[in-house]
């Protein structure tokens, strides 16, 4: 097939930063070269094989006030979900016209779902069937839910599509959840640990067996971002995060700055779990107590148990005194976001272990290191973490099971108040993870214990590298 590839400097974006002289966007715009002129970019698949399934155009972007581009409305901090509108974002059949947001469901899993139909394990067309999985407890609306300051990262309405955007399901559009709300039981060793020695009681109702069987509400959330939203929370104007992303990502989603008129984007990373101990409904009334840990993903220490860290043994006490608030009458919450290794994933993290263990592993060079290798000590943004608490209608945190400042700062900044803030116990921090912890707590995480001076810091040592290395796990 021949085709003519071009790329011009078009003006697309709604702010340009202040900095540049004039707003410039590159777009490339492909069309083929059979002298037809392109309703939407696009250009002719490159051999038959390549249109199994598809129309023959491969629509490669669209701009606004194109023929084929009529979004439904998605009126963002609507507080009727009718008028508020569905989250459109599939590029299935006359979704694709209709679509009025960019990106994929299922965050980083979209990938997956793109090999199975390339791989011919599910049409391209394909539509799910909803029957049965409306959610297990219908969560109040709050108002945050049409606050366009305080819910930017997810769709509020997401978890309950079929009740509220029937009608466009009805038309053939391709409306999908972005969260499952369902209950489980769950069975953690320190919990049955807990419970054996008599510290957590078996309650029949949320500790329902002596084994240690607990009773979960579980919220499944996948991140869908309001753009002018998240550029505010991070200070930033819309065009320069549009750009960004685009560019960041490889050129991914030419859309982010060909389309300034599409407010939302599905980003490709991992979402975040709630467990909920205790009678849901408990969750959003000020009159009970709240306990709380918000847990970002560890896996090496969450899952493998590996000693470097205090991640798993902090999330099982988090479990721990969730369920114990609960079963005094009030509610226990634990949020898990998947953010491996401060969200700069477990390469960069395993990176940083050599470079600490070879380096002189010493808590006052412990961020350092991470600097080093990453450029940055925290790539985790908790500035929109608190979307969550919004939508779940929690007003104030009476126990923060957490010692992270920036986790407790950006909570507060979005109006939720911390009555009390709960450190780790000593005796669940690991002996090879103090390196960690202590230097967390001399950059400012919270403590009721002592704190660090620089020579005290230099004398807390990890494992070290022969040490270390020699370790059998
Ligand atoms: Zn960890």
């Amino acid at each position: 097939m021949n085709t003519t590839y071009s790329i011009e400097l078009v003006d697309t974006i709604t702010t340009p930063p202040a900095k540049r002289h004039r707003p410039i966007t590159m777009a490339v715009d492909i069309e083929p070269t059979n002298g037809t002129s392109a309703a939407v970019s696009g250009v002719k698949a490159q051999s038959p094989e390549a249109n199994k399934g598809y129309s023959s155009r491969v629509v490669l972007t669209t701009y606004p006030g194109q023929s084929v581009v009529n979004p439904i409305p998605l009126n963002w901090g609507e507080a009727d979900p009718d008028n508020r509108g569905p989250v459109l974002v599939s590029r299935n059949g006359k979704t694709l016209s209709r679509r009025n947001a960019i990106g994929a469901h299922g965050g980083s899993y979209c990938v997956y779902t793109a090999l199975t139909i390339a791989a011919g394990g599910l049409p391209p067309g394909f539509k799910p069937s909803f029957e049965n999985t409306e959610p297990t407890f219908d969560f109040p609306q709050q108002a945050a839910w049409s606050d366009t300051s305080k819910i930017v990262a997810m769709d509020p309405f997401g978890h309950d599509i079929v009740r509220h955007f029937q009608r466009h399901l009805n038309d053939g559009l391709d409306v999908r959840p972005t969260i499952a709300v369902t209950r489980a039981n769950m069975r953690v060793a320190e919990i049955s640990e807990w419970i054996r020695e008599g510290q957590i009681p078996v309650d029949g109702n949320i500790v329902i067996s002596d084994a240690g069987d607990v009773r979960v509400t579980k919220v499944a959330v996948e991140p869908v971002w309001y753009l002018p939203g998240v550029a505010a929370r991070f200070g930033v104007d819309e065009g320069t995060l549009r750009r960004a992303l685009f560019e960041h990502m490889g050129g991914s989603y030419p859309e982010l700055v060909t389309r300034p008129d599409i407010k939302v984007f599905l980003p490709p990373i991992g979402g975040l779990t709630v467990y909920i101990f205790g009678p849901p409904e408990r969750v959003s009334d000020p009159s009970v107590k709240l306990a709380l840990r918000i847990h970002d993903e560890c896996n090496g220490s969450d899952v493998f148990q590996s000693d470097i860290c205090t991640c798993r043994p902090y999330l099982a006490f988090g479990i721990a005194e969730a369920i114990k608030e609960a079963q005094a009458g009030g509610s226990g919450v634990v949020i898990y976001f998947r953010k491996e290794g401060r969200a700069l994933g477990e390469v960069v993290k395993y990176l940083v272990y050599n470079a600490r263990k070879r380096g002189g592993d010493t808590a006052d060079r412990y961020f350092a290191r991470t600097e080093g290798v990453a450029g940055v000590r925290d790539m985790r943004f908790q500035e929109l973490m608190p979307d969550i608490l919004h939508w779940l209608g929690i007003s104030k945190i009476d126990r923060m099971l957490s010692m992270s400042n920036m986790k407790h700062d950006a909570i507060v900044a979005q109006g939720i108040p911390i009555l009390e803030r709960v450190p780790i116990p000593d005796e669940l921090i690991p002996a090879d993870s103090h390196v960690e912890i202590d230097a967390k707590i001399n950059a400012g995480y919270f403590t009721t214990s002592k704190k660090y001076t620089e020579e005290d810091l230099k004398q807390v040592k990890g494992r070290g590298w022969q040490g270390w290395e020699d370790l059998e796990h």
